[in-house]
Order: C-alpha cells, then structure tokens, then sequence
C-alpha cells in the first residue's frame, strides 16, 4: 500500500500528517480495479444497498458520499429512503427484502434510526454476509473470535493507517479512548489480534491522563472536541484522531478532532489530521467491505490487503 505519511512535517520537528485522504484514493483505486476484473472475468457488479431513514442532515450528506463514491468505483448503488415515522415493521420487511436480492452485497442501515425503531433488533436482521458495516452480532463475535468477520469501517480504516506508517504493530501498548460498538470496541479487537498490549479507556476512567501517556498509539474516539492534549501524551506517540466535531466560531463552523491538533502535533510522532485523515478512510473501507462480501457470496479469492 502508498505510504499515507507528508514526510515535510518531519524536517519541522511536527508530527508526520497521516494523510487518511491521499490513502483512501488508493484505496478506491484498488476497489475499482477489482471491480473492474469482476465484471470482465466473471460478469458480476457488486451492489451496495443504503438505507436513510429521515431527514437528520449529517446523515443525508454521509449517504450522498457513499452513493457518489460507490458508482465512481464501478459498483452498483442501491438508496433506500424512508419516512422518519416509518414502522419497525416496515424497515425490517425492506431489510429481509435486501437479505435475499442476488444484486445486493452490502447492505447498510444509516444510523441513527428514529426513537421508534429498536437499532439493535434492525441490525441483527441483516444477513451476517452483507453485513458491510460489521455491527451485527454475529460479526461482532467472529471478531472477537479471531475469526472472518465483516469488520467495521472507521477502525478497519484507523488499523490500515496504523499498519501503513508502523508496520508490524506487535508488542506496542495501544490505548483506545472510547468504548462505543462502533469505533471503540471493535479498534481494541483489532490492536489485540495485531498482538498489541490494548487498555480501553472512558469516561469512569480514573486518571486518563496517566492511561494515555503509556501509549504507543492512541486511538481518541470520544466525541469531545480537543479533549486530548499534547501533555497527554507519550513522546513519538503515534495518534488516531477519530473524532469529527463540528464548532462554530463567529458565524463559522469547522470540524474538529477528539485531539487538541496543535499541542498534539508537538509531542506525537505521527497523527492524522481532522479533517483528512479517518473520515475519508471510513468510506473507502465500506467499499472495500462491500467488493469483500461480494467476493465471498461469489466464491472467489478477496482482494489482498482490503480487509483481514
Ligand atoms: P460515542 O458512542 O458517543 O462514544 C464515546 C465514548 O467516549 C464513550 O465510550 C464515552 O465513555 C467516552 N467518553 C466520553 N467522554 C469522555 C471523557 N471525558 N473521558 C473519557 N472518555 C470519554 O461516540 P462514537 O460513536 O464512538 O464516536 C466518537 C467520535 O468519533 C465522534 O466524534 C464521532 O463523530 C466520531 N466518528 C467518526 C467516524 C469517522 O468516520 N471518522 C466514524 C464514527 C464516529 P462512556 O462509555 O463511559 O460513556
């Protein structure tokens, strides 16, 4: 894979930039080369199916993204939009629909969902192997299983920068700061099967700070803009900023990371950048997954170095 690192920073004294942008690309390229050897050697497009319910506008411009960015790659884009009062009922029925169309491959369910509707009850109704955001149970154990999983998107991108700028990542003290089953959980299971010695850390923490200057790689994805400082920090750190944090300044907003950028960048010895560096690699993951299931419900060998 294309080093993901802006070595200038380096002359600087700065931490190296993990640029998640520059990486994503080659990524996509992989994803649409493989799609390409799909369609002239066995005829197949892999689909992916997204389902938006409601108007929440985060989520609609994450699915304008996903959709632009699957039919760039040459796979087909399948969007499902729903009422916001649509019924339990009713997004299960389109779920088991989507379970059994030969031309879906991938399905994913935008969340958040609508107070009405049980999340948990809804992922679980995906099948297992379309799964391309890896929240089902079944692939949340097989994860922890070591065993082949759908594994989600935002860690899957944060361990392929990890492994792009350190290589093996075997005995390095990790910390991951949050425990959510979406980013949290799931990052720890893969720095542990990378045999990293992994402390999950939260908000009953005792002493964060203490946690965090243990690690080797720091993994913030806490939802708390600059939380993280520089003095939190162990020297040469490597830094994964997951957070994505919108704040207003005047009558303007930015998006900001979990990580305090500037007194970040002093101490750590690489750090992705917010924004460019996770949320591209988030995408390009949920692509890879879905050329990945596409590849297993077909019975052919997965592309190399896109998934486990
Ligand atoms: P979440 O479900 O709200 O989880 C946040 C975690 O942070 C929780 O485990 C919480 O601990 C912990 N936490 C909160 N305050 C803390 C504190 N003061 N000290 C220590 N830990 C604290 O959030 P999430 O869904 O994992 O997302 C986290 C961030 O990543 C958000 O900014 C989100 O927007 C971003 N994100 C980015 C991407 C991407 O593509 N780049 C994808 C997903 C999420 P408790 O469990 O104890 O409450």
């Amino acid at each position: 894979m294309e080093s993901a690192r802006m070595t200038q920073s380096e002359a600087a004294g700065e931490a190296i930039l993990l640029d998640g942008k520059a990486f994503a690309a080659t990524i996509r390229t992989r994803v649409a080369d493989h799609v390409s050897r799909l369609a002239a050697d066995h005829g197949i497009v892999p689909g992916l199916a997204v389902v938006l319910v409601g108007e929440d506008p985060a989520s609609q411009v994450y699915v304008r993204m996903k959709g632009k960015q699957t039919r760039e790659a040459g796979m087909a884009s399948f969007e499902h939009r729903l009422d916001a009062t649509v019924s339990q009922a009713d997004l299960l029925d389109l779920v088991r629909q989507l379970n059994v169309d030969p031309a879906v491959h991938g399905i994913l369910v935008q969340l958040p969902l609508p107070e009405q509707v049980d999340t948990g009850a809804v992922l679980d109704a995906i099948d297992p192997a379309k799964d391309v955001d890896g929240f089902h149970v079944s692939n949340v154990g097989r994860l922890g299983a070591g065993q082949k999983a759908m594994v989600p998107c935002t860690p899957l991108g944060c361990l392929m920068l990890l492994r792009d700028h350190l290589g093996s990542l075997s005995g390095l003290d990790a910390v991951v700061l949050g425990r959510s089953n979406i980013v949290g959980k799931p990052m720890a299971q893969l720095l542990l099967r990378e045999s990293c010695t992994v402390t999950i850390a939260h908000s009953r923490t005792r002493d964060l700070a203490e946690v965090t200057r243990r690690a080797d790689i720091l993994v913030a994805a806490v939802g708390r803009p600059g939380m993280v400082t520089g003095d939190m920090l162990k020297p040469g750190a490597t830094v994964i900023d997951v957070g994505i944090n919108r704040i207003t300044e005047g009558d303007a907003t930015r998006l900001v990371g979990d990580c305090d950028f500037a007194s970040c960048r002093e101490v750590a010895g690489a750090i992705t950048p917010v924004p460019g560096g996770v949320g591209p690699m988030t995408i390009a993951c949920l692509l890879a997954n879905t050329i990945t299931a596409c590849c297993r419900a077909n019975g052919l060998a997965e592309p190399e170095g896109l998934t486990l």
